[in-house]
């Protein structure tokens, strides 16, 4: 199964990508955790983005391009993936699918999580993360009064900086007018598995669960 993930920050999916792998036994390949990754393990490839991010600028298509397709080629990636952070913008969907078409492969499905503007920006300006494993919490106003630490290994839990209340409502708006296209693109392809994100954690997961596995048949039965 290689299915892309998509919604705005906020959106929930990591609590989905979390099922997902549990489910199909693939992993995720979360660019910006990547990203983040080869930045502290100081690599060649850490380097080159730690400059472009420090200018602020954002990471070339072609670098994150790169950084997917030896993923992908990875053992543990040949049965499947769930990609989550990219693709953002059109011109990154179609490089992703010539990469793909060289592994021979494709999307098999892009489950977009749909949550209402003013719903990503409370739930976005209480979310925390740990400084030392990446998890990501998201409180309620009163829960995010007093902080506790991560239950994954103890990690102190802070904002990032892009998770500041008033950072939020731009990185949303940002997402929707580029990812706008991004949805028509998928839908043009039958791909595209729109999901209400408002329902709970269960009712999100049963009705990504319950799409894919019409697929799943579906695929078969051809
Ligand atoms: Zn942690």
């Amino acid at each position: 199964m290689n299915l892309i993930l998509f919604g705005a920050p906020g959106a929930g999916k990591g609590t989905q990508r979390g099922s997902l792998i549990d489910t199909y036994q693939i992993p995720a390949i979360a660019t910006g955790d990547m990203l983040r990754a080869q930045r502290r393990a100081g690599t060649a490839l850490g380097d080159q983005v730690t400059s472009y991010m420090d200018r602020g600028e954002l990471v070339p298509d072609a670098l994150m391009i790169d950084m997917i397709k030896e993923r992908l080629q990875e053992p543990d990636a040949r049965t499947g993936f769930i990609l989550d952070g990219f693709p953002r913008t059109v011109a990154q969907a179609e490089a992703l699918d010539a990469t793909l078409d060289q592994l021979r492969r494709r999307v098999d499905a892009v489950i977009y999580l749909r949550v209402s503007r003013q719903v990503l920006i409370d739930r976005l300006s209480h979310r925390y993360s740990c400084r030392s494993c990446d998890a990501v919490y998201n409180f309620t106003p009163k829960q995010a009064l007093e902080v506790p630490r991560c239950t994954v290994d103890g990690g102190e839990l802070y904002q990032r900086p892009d998770d500041k209340p008033e950072i939020v409502a731009h990185r949303i708006d940002v997402f929707l007018k580029h990812t706008a296209p991004l949805i028509d693109y998928y839908t043009t392809q039958h791909k595209l598995e729109n999901i209400d994100g408002q329902m709970s954690v269960e009712d999100v997961r049963a009705d990504i669960t319950r799409r894919l596995s019409a697929l799943k048949k579906g695929a078969g039965s051809r």
